[in-house]
Order: C-alpha cells, then structure tokens, then sequence
C-alpha cells in the first residue's frame, strides 16, 4: 500500500491499493496528493483503516478478476470501500455498472482521472480534518514511482477504436492536457530530483489533436500542444538537471520524423516505444490500427538514419481473428528486418465488449498460444543479437538499486532500458573500493557481456 506523508496524530486513516498501468498509477499520485494535502493519514492495512480506496484496471479479464478480487478484501476486512479507475466505467451485464453489481456495498464508484469526485466520496463519508497539513506536502505532489524517475501523463482517453481494445469506451475520446501545465508539473518534478521522465498517455503522438494544436502558454512563452514543441521544452527543462526523457506509446505518425534531430542530439532519449501491434496490412485494417497506411519499415530505416542509437520497443500480438499463416510469417519478419529491440507479445484473447469478438475466424486458443512463443523466440534472438552489439561499449546508466553504496554491485538501466518494462544493466561490484555507487544518480559504465534482456557493466 503507497503511503502518504503522516497527518496529525488522530487525523483519519485511509488504505489506499494502486492497480493498473502507469496512467492509473498517475491518478492515484494525484488522489494521494490531495489526501496529504487535508491531512488525511494512510493506514498500514485494510483493517485499521477509516475507509479504503482501490484504484482499478479493467483492461484484460485478468486485470479486471484482480481489480474486483481486491475490492472483495478490502469489503470483507474493512467494509468501507470507495472505487475508481478504467474498471468503475465498465457497465456489466445488462448495462448496469459492472462494480456495483458484484460487490453492492461499495460506498462510491468513479471512472478514472476523477480526483474530484474520489475527494467528494471521501468527505461524505470521512470529514476532513480540521487542520490541514498543506505544508507537508512537496510542491511536486505525491509520487508512487522512485523519486529518481516519474510519469508524465500528457493526455487521457483515444481517438482510436482498434476493434481488440475497449479504453475509449472506457475513458473517452482524447483529451489534452493544457501544454503549460504539462510543462509545470514537468519542471516541479526536475526541481524535486527527478532524472528520468517518462511521457506517457494512449497515444502520445496524437497530442493536442483534440485541440487543434493550439497555442498555450509556458513561463508567458507561446508554445503548441504539439508533440514535437513539447518535447523540445521537456528537452530544455531537462538538460539543467542532466536528466531523461524518454517517450512511450508513440504511433508512427510522419511528424514522428521531426524527433529525429532531437534524439540524435542526445536532448530527448533515442528510444521509441511505438506499440506496433502487427505489421501485415490486412491485419492492421482488422485491427483498425491508426498509422496502418504507413510504410513502417521504410520509416524505421530513416529513423535509423537520422539517429543511429534509436532503440525500439514494442507490442505486438499473436493469433488475432483470422490471421493466417502468411500474414503471422509476414510479422516474423518485421521483426526481424525492423531491428526491434526490445518486444513483447500477447496471444490474443478476446476483451468482453471488444469489436474483435465479432470477427470471423478466431483462431483456436493453442495456435495462438503457439504463435506467441514462435514470435517470442524469434523476437529474443533478434533483441540479444542487438544487445551483444554493445559489450565493449561505454555508456551512461541510471542507478536504481545499490545496496551498500554499491559495494556488492547493483542494478541500473541505460537509455534503452525503461523501468519495469525492459532489461536492466547489472553492475558488477566496483574494481576499486573507493568508488560508490548511488541511487538516482548517473554513474559511466563499460558493458563486458550480455545475459538475456540483461547487459553487465563495471562502474567507471
Ligand atoms: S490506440 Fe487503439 S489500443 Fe491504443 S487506446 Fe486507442 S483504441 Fe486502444
């Protein structure tokens, strides 16, 4: 359970569980924040706590068993239970709503990014304390991340409506967040010790189409709500404190060329994860993928022009309704002549109120199953393949773990590695006693071999 700095001693207690992808995970830092800021505690458990908050997902079946599995503790420990997130928005069986009818007792239930309504629900069934501890909070919020790295939501709900997916049934056509209030919680969090900062939303390249990339203010300076113009200003907040900043969920849309200088310059992290999906046309037309026009491999080979170091990650799935054999061979060899760094696949398996499920021709769950693990496995090669390519090579890594000032070594990333999701580099206890190592800092490093997703480096 996250935990909230301590209000006043017998100010209520609330019990808070964070479920879900990294855009949930910035909804409960915000719901937390303002819990800090009227004084409210958190509670160490379900059953010493006034009321409990849990944060859901509802985006595969899995998520959504979790998501209610959780509510059902915390009801049969505590009683008093408030929902939000992706799975309060999700309507059951004949349209009701979906918590409501497994668990009744719930007090409230909200959709994600409702902090206010959250607040609303708390207040009504445990008042505010009278004296609010605003000072406890830092200006950069409450974060549930590692001080040293953070998330930065540029935008909620998708245009989109690929046909296996049901977030914007759930959270809505997209909506971007003003530029100048991006770019202030973007520097809030530099000014905190951030080092790494991870742009994130549904579609990040899609930024400020909903208002027509209009101009916003930073600082009294004109700026577009525009991926490229944000992303320069990240760059400039950024480059004082030394830090990343590193994109994920962009779709390749053309004005994705414009990046290029700006991560060959070093000034954004040459990394793009670009959740592919698939590669042959038809299907993506399935699918409905946007940028499924694109030429993609032609526009990864510019890419690479542009900026050598580009890494890639991406997503891709197995098995969807009516794939043949040819178009699964066709995605094989994406992968391979794309260079894709770093990729994960899913066996496709039907979300309940996806268009997919209508599709014809769902392919039996083993085949699925079986073309994950032949994707997986060529999708390994090519990664440790490109990993291999770096040992002998010194780069800068972002230490995350470092027991004992790193005497015995410890756990870092590079550029091409994001937290969580991707590999790590290992390094090896340093050569001489004097070197330390520490967490959220920057230290060089020269890779000496590759292991898995892994590479092993000795601090310099
Ligand atoms: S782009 Fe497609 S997969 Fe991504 S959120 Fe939008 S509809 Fe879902």
């Amino acid at each position: 359970m996250p935990s909230i700095p301590e209000g006043p001693e017998g100010a209520p207690t609330i019990g808070f569980v964070s479920l879900g992808c990294p855009k949930a995970l910035t909804d409960s830092e915000l719901i937390l924040t303002q819990l800090s800021a009227e004084g409210y505690r958190t509670a160490k458990s379900f059953a010493g706590a006034d009321l409990v908050i849990v944060n859901t997902c509802g985006f595969i079946d899995d998520a959504v068993k979790e998501s209610l599995d959780t509510i059902g503790e915390a009801l049969a420990e505590n009683g008093r239970v408030i929902v939000t997130g992706c799975l309060g928005a999700k309507a059951g069986e004949g349209g009701g709503n979906l918590v409501r009818q497994v668990h009744p007792k719930v007090l409230a239930v909200t959709g994600p990014h409702a902090t206010q309504e959250v607040m609303d629900a708390v207040h009504v069934h445990v008042p505010k304390p009278h004296d609010p501890f605003v000072d406890l909070v830092p200006p950069q919020g409450i974060k549930l991340t590692p001080r040293h790295y953070a998330y930065l939501k540029i935008s909620e709900g998708c245009n989109h409506r690929c046909t296996f997916c049901i977030i914007p049934s759930m959270r809505g056509d997209l909506v971007s967040r003003p530029v100048g209030d991006v770019l202030a919680e973007a520097r809030a969090l530099f000014d905190a010790g951030v080092k790494e900062l991870l742009v994130v939303s549904q579609d990040t390249s899609a930024y400020g189409v909903d208002v027509k990339y209009r101009t916003g203010f930073f600082d009294g300076r004109p700026v577009k709500t525009r991926m490229v113009e944000l992303c320069e200003q990240l760059a400039l907040l950024a480059e004082p404190h030394g830090a990343w900043v590193r994109l994920h969920y962009v779709y390749p849309y053309p004005h994705v060329d414009e990046l290029m200088p700006l991560m060959a310059a070093g000034r954004v992290l040459p990394y793009l994860d670009v959740p592919f999906q698939h590669s042959h046309p038809d299907v993506l037309k399935r699918m409905k993928r946007p940028a499924s026009g694109e030429r993609n491999l032609e526009r990864i080979a510019a890419w690479r022009r542009a900026c050598p170091e580009l890494v890639l990650r991406s997503t891709f799935i197995a098995g969807f309704p009516g794939e043949t054999e040819a178009e699964f061979d066709h995605l094989l060899q994406f992968v391979r002549e794309a260079g894709i760094d770093r990729a994960g696949c899913f066996a496709y398996s039907p979300v309940k109120g996806a268009a997919a499920n209508e599709l014809a021709d769902a392919l039996p769950d083993a085949l699925r199953e079986e073309r994950r693990a032949r994707f997986m496995q060529v999708a390994e090669a090519v990664s440790a393949e490109r990993l291999e390519r770096r040992v002998g090579a010194t780069m800068q890594v972002l230490v995350d773990h470092a027991p004992q000032l790193g005497r015995k070594g410890g756990s870092a990333r590079s550029y091409a590695d994001a937290p969580e999701i991707d590999g790590t580099v290992r390094l090896l206890p340093p050569a001489k006693a004097s070197t330390q190592i520490r967490v959220g800092e920057f230290v060089r490093a020269r890779v000496v071999a590759a292991q898995g997703h892994d590479l092993i480096a000795e601090a310099l």
